[in-house]
């Protein structure tokens, strides 16, 4: 990364600003009521240079979101955003955070007339979990239900997660562990869930979780049999992993009182994870967008 010299800049409507130039009206709709749609996405220093990791799903997840607040987003002008303020950052291993959200116009809850808004910010330092040490618990709050809330990347859902992480990490555990009123394991605040059993790998499934990218790489990589999990099923599992595009693969070391072993079989997934997202892995060059 090179040094910054200045503000980092941001991509704001059309044009890179500095971030420290920049100002939201108070009165922006999004501020108010969560009307927005992010994503949160990754790029490495590969060694041809700086990649983003699976760039296309990412911005393809958020237009799915934006489309429901009826925000238009145009993917290939979110994808030379992402790419321009990376290379204006300087940055090669950096998490990449667009946000589309409707601005002003009107404060009611009828967005048809409302200014719509894009911005895309990088920034080098990833907000991991807790290490190969990471303390799961499981959440009193329940997941948004599918059926209110569409599991996407939409702002105002993220409350549900931030009262789940709250919770989870006042009572010194460092992530949250949706499960639902039927038993079954939803996901984590930001992450998806995986377990191992007798050598057999199983991506939790269930409606009302994020559809996760990672999840799908983790399946593609590991072969793993997506299926519904319950709890019970889970605490009986050799070894449970998270993942995600900030997590990446994330081993869980307890979960409540049920501690796990050293995690052989997610240590071996998490460097092949590692290593094909920067490149360094045959056969999943078609995942990375050179920077
Ligand atoms: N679930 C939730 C609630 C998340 O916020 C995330 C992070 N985007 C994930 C799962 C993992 O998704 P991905 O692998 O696409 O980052």
């Amino acid at each position: 990364t090179r040094p910054q010299t200045h503000a980092p800049m941001l991509w704001f409507d059309g044009a890179l600003v500095r971030t420290d130039a920049l100002q939201a009206p108070l009165t922006t709709h999004a501020m108010h009521y969560g009307t927005g749609v992010f994503e949160g996405i990754r790029s490495y220093a590969t060694r041809d240079g700086a990649a983003v990791f699976r760039l296309h799903e990412h911005l393809e997840r958020m237009r799915k979101g934006a489309e429901l607040l009826g925000i238009d987003l145009d993917v290939s002008q979110a994808t030379k955003a992402t790419l321009q303020t990376l290379r204006a950052n300087g940055h090669r291993d950096a998490y990449i955070r667009p946000l589309a959200w409707l601005g002003t116009g009107s404060i009611g809850l009828d967005v048809a007339a409302l200014s719509q808004h894009l911005m895309v910010a990088t920034m080098p330092n990833v907000v991991h979990l807790g290490g190969n040490h990471t303390r799961l618990t499981v959440s009193p709050w329940r997941r948004n239900p599918a059926s209110s809330l569409p599991p996407l990347k939409l702002c105002g859902g993220y409350v549900n997660s931030i009262l789940a992480k709250r919770e989870a990490k006042a009572r010194g555990f460092d992530e949250a562990l949706f499960v639902d009123e039927d038993g079954f394991v939803v996901e984590c605040t930001g992450a998806n869930v995986f377990m191992v059993r007798g050598g057999w790998v199983t991506a939790v499934e269930h409606r009302d979780a994020l559809p996760g990218i990672t999840r799908d790489t983790m399946i593609t990589l590991s072969g793993a049999r997506s299926r519904p999990v319950t709890l019970g099923g889970l605490l009986e599992a050799d070894e449970v992993f998270v993942c995600g595009t900030a997590a990446e693969v994330t081993a869980i070391k307890a979960l409540d009182r049920r501690e796990f072993g050293d995690n052989p079989v997610t240590r071996e997934l998490a460097a092949l994870y590692a290593r094909v997202v920067r490149g360094e892995e045959p056969g999943h060059g078609a995942w990375l967008t050179s920077v």
